[in-house]
C-alpha cells in the first residue's frame, strides 16, 4: 500500500448514494481546454454535458453538489449574455425536473453544495427552499460583488435568508468539521458527515473556492465528483494534455490540482473518476435515476484487473 490510498471503511460505514444528473449540454472551445488548441479558432470545439449530482446519505437526506445549468439558460446575470451565446448554453430540462421525474421535490434537498459559482454549476437555487447552501470558502471573495449590487457582475448573489456555509480547509479556522490531511493524492478534505462517507476536497484553481466531492458508495469503492478541475479526460488519464491558460483563475495552482488528480487516477485503484463536463460519462455511465454504485463497484474491479492490484 502506497502513502496515497484513502482512508478505509470504519466499523459500521455508513455510504452515501451517487447519482448523476444531467443538467444541461454547453459548447467547450478547445482553445479553454488544452494548452497545445490555443491558437485555435473559439468556434473549434464541442458539445459536451453539464453533470450535477444527488449524494443520499441514510440518516442526514438528500444533497445536491451542483445544480447545473439554468431552464432555458435564463434568468442569468445580463453581462453572461454573451458567455451564454458563446457557450451555447442548452438546457430543456433542468434539475429540478429531472428530480421531478423520480418523485423527488426542490424542498426535499437539505443542502446545496456548489463545486464553484460558475454558470453552468449554480443553476437555479430560489427552489431549493429547505437547503444550506455549502461553498468553498474562497467563494466569499466572488459574492462580496455579485449581481445586482453589482450590475455588472457574472456572479449572481445567492438567495436572501438561506443558511450559507463556507468550507474552510485550514485546521485553525474549522471548529465544526473534521479536516483530513492529506487525503488520496490531495492535500486535504474536509469530512462532512463525520462518519467518512463524504468528503469535500480542496481543489483549487479553476475558480476561487473550487472543491471536489469525494463519496463513499460502497466498501472502500469511492467516486471522485472533480467538478471543473478539467475539462476533458484526456488532462486526467491519461493525463498527456496540459489544461489550457485560458479557462483557469490561477493557471499554476489549477495545473498542480490535476497533477494529482492525474496520480489519483494512476496510484489509488478504489476510485472512478467524473468531470462535470467529461463527454465519454455521457455514454458509459448511468445517470438518473440509476444509481452509480454497481458501476463504480465494476469499474474499480475492471482497473484492479488491469493494474493487477490487490483487493484490499
Ligand atoms: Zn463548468
Amino acid at each position: 500500500m502506497s502513502d496515497s490510498q484513502l482512508p478505509v471503511d470504519s466499523d459500521n460505514q455508513p455510504f452515501v448514494s451517487v447519482k448523476a444528473i444531467l443538467a444541461g449540454h454547453l459548447f467547450l472551445p478547445y482553445l479553454e481546454v488544452f494548452q497545445d488548441s490555443i491558437h485555435l479558432p473559439a468556434t473549434s470545439g464541442s458539445r459536451v454535458p453539464d453533470f450535477c449530482f444527488l449524494i443520499n446519505h441514510p440518516a442526514h437526506g438528500q444533497a445536491l453538489f451542483d445544480l447545473g445549468l439554468r431552464k432555458h439558460a435564463k434568468g442569468y446575470p445580463p453581462a453572461m449574455k454573451g458567455t451564454l451565446h458563446d457557450f451555447k448554453a442548452e438546457c430543456d430540462e433542468d434539475v429540478v425536473d429531472m428530480l421531478h421525474k423520480d418523485g423527488i421535490e426542490p424542498e426535499q434537498i437539505n443542502q446545496v453544495i456548489y463545486s464553484h459559482l460558475h454558470f453552468d454549476h449554480v443553476g437555479d437555487p430560489t427552489p431549493f427552499t429547505a437547503a444550506e447552501i455549502v461553498l468553498g470558502a474562497d467563494a466569499q471573495t466572488l459574492l462580496a460583488d455579485s449581481y445586482p449590487t453589482n450590475q455588472d457582475s457574472y456572479i449572481q448573489a445567492l438567495p436572501a435568508n438561506r443558511k450559507v456555509t463556507y468550507l474552510d480547509f485550514s485546521v485553525s479556522a474549522s471548529h465544526k468539521y473534521k479536516i483530513v490531511s492529506p487525503i488520496g493524492t490531495f492535500d486535504r478534505a474536509i469530512d462532512f458527515y463525520d462518519d467518512g462517507s463524504l468528503y469535500f476536497v480542496d481543489s483549487p484553481g479553476h475558480s476561487p473556492g473550487h472543491i471536489a466531492a469525494l463519496a463513499r458508495v460502497a466498501p472502500n469503492n469511492f467516486v471522485f465528483l472533480a467538478g471543473d478541475t478539467c475539462h476533458n479526460r484526456e488532462c486526467y488519464v491519461p493525463g498527456t494534455r496540459l489544461i489550457s491558460e485560458e479557462n483557469y483563475a490561477d493557471l499554476e495552482v489549477a495545473r498542480e490540482t490535476v497533477t494529482r488528480l492525474v496520480r489519483m487516477n494512476k496510484e489509488v485503484h478504489n476510485v472512478v473518476t467524473i468531470l462535470a463536463h467529461e463527454a465519454e460519462r455521457e455514454q458509459d455511465m448511468p445517470q438518473f435515476p440509476a444509481d452509480l454504485k454497481e458501476w463504480v463497484v465494476e469499474e474499480i474491479q475492471k482497473r484492479k484487473a488491469k493494474t493487477g492490484s490487490v483487493e484490499a
